[in-house]
């Protein structure tokens, strides 16, 4: 293996020479922001891409998810996972709504639906919950819920660009969905975020208050903010869609071979994903039970002085961070798999620039704990 280090996420960036005709037409026009044709042309693209058809672009994942928790009008109580990244409960925090964390499910690491019900109150509006590692939450147990106790159902998809189940793109789940662009996500703008909405209603809404509400020069017609994606970020995304085909696949090679050096590594458990969908090969993660000979945190600072930059995500669980720690859905004792997942989890890098002889590297420094303090 070469002496460059690895980092778990690493943008792909399509050859600049596709990117330059672009970035002229901008420069002639001087249309930087705002809507401009950019900006359509990549909502079409996406809607074509993904078969939703009521697609509305944002300045980055998080307010994307803010936006749609302001134009749904979700207040009170919202149930979530408190296995994601934090953006996800600062979302709600920036609403002034309440989480309250339920427990995830130990296999799929994604909100466990039977444990939803136990924790609807009087004030619970909204279930917002992640596909984790573009694994698809199970969509169908919590909408059977949101059914019964009229709620609404948000899904955090900033992990599952690309992701699709029997009916399509995962993005078409609850009543809104949002995605990120961020440059650590598998299909990158810079930064840069969408939401999915049901309808062109929701749509328009969404393009108001990202845009500070306003409905025409003169008029604002709610206290909006500005979310909108700027020109450069829409032309990239554009080029980008002509290369995610080759991105995933490309993923999904790493993903094969990770699998068979790591298989039968002891205390070390792969993260299974249901094979009937398709996949964007968004994440890597390992857990590192016990039976593993050193501790989780031993075995990141061993990869890490070998130039291997794995990370603990998620770690600390949202739930244990200071702004939600005193929610009495906080407690560990009510998150019991989500802080062993959170103190068990090692996500490994997985992007273009990483080789087949780094896979095999990587997972022969597991294997073998003793080559610690050699390197
Ligand atoms: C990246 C991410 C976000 C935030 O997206 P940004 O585009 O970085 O604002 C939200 N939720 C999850 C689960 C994420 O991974």
């Amino acid at each position: 293996m070469s002496n460059r280090p690895l980092y778990v996420a690493q943008p792909y960036l399509p050859p600049l020479k596709e990117l330059l005709p672009h970035l002229e037409a901008i420069w002639e026009s001087r249309v930087l922001t705002n809507g401009g044709s950019y900006h359509q042309r990549f909502e079409q693209a996406l809607a074509e891409q993904t078969g939703c058809p009521h697609i509305a672009l944002c300045t980055n994942g998080t307010l994307a998810l803010v936006l749609a928790l302001q134009s749904l009008r979700i207040t009170g109580e919202v149930i979530t996972t408190p296995y994601s990244f934090v953006a996800t409960s600062h979302a709600l925090h920036w609403n002034g709504i309440k989480p309250v964390f339920v427990d995830i499910d130990p296999t799929t690491l994604n909100i466990d639906p039977y444990k939803i019900e136990a924790a609807i109150t009087p004030q619970t509006t909204a279930i917002l919950a992640l596909h984790c590692y573009g694994q698809p939450a199970d969509t169908a147990a919590i909408q059977k819920i949101a059914d019964i106790y009229n709620l609404t159902v948000i899904y955090d998809a900033a992990h599952a660009f690309g992701v699709e189940d029997a009916g399509g793109s995962i993005l078409r789940h609850g009543d809104m969905s949002i995605t990120s662009f961020h440059a650590t996500k598998v299909f990158t703008t810079f930064e840069g975020g969408a939401i999915v909405c049901p309808d062109a209603k929701a749509k328009q809404r969404i393009n108001y208050l990202k845009n500070f509400g306003f409905a025409d020069e003169t008029t604002v017609i709610a206290p909006g903010i500005n979310g909108k994606m700027n020109e450069f970020s829409a032309a990239l995304g554009i080029v980008q869609l002509e290369h995610f085909d080759s991105v995933i696949a490309r993923r999904r090679e790493i993903d094969t071979a990770y699998r068979a050096a790591l298989d039968g590594i002891r205390g070390i458990r792969c993260l299974t994903f249901d094979t009937s969908e398709k996949r964007n090969y968004s994440y890597f993660p390992i857990l590192v039970s016990g039976e593993y000979p050193t501790a989780r945190d031993e075995l990141y600072a061993r990869l890490k002085k070998s130039g291997i930059h794995s990370r603990r995500y998620f770690y600390p669980l949202i739930s244990n961070f200071p702004t939600y720690r005193s929610l009495p859905s906080s407690q560990p004792s009510n998150l019991p798999i989500a802080n062993r997942a959170s103190d068990q989890v090692l996500c490994l890098p997985i992007h273009a620039e990483v080789t087949i002889a780094d896979v095999e590297e990587i997972a022969s420094l597991i294997a073998n704990p003793q080559r610690a303090s050699t390197c």
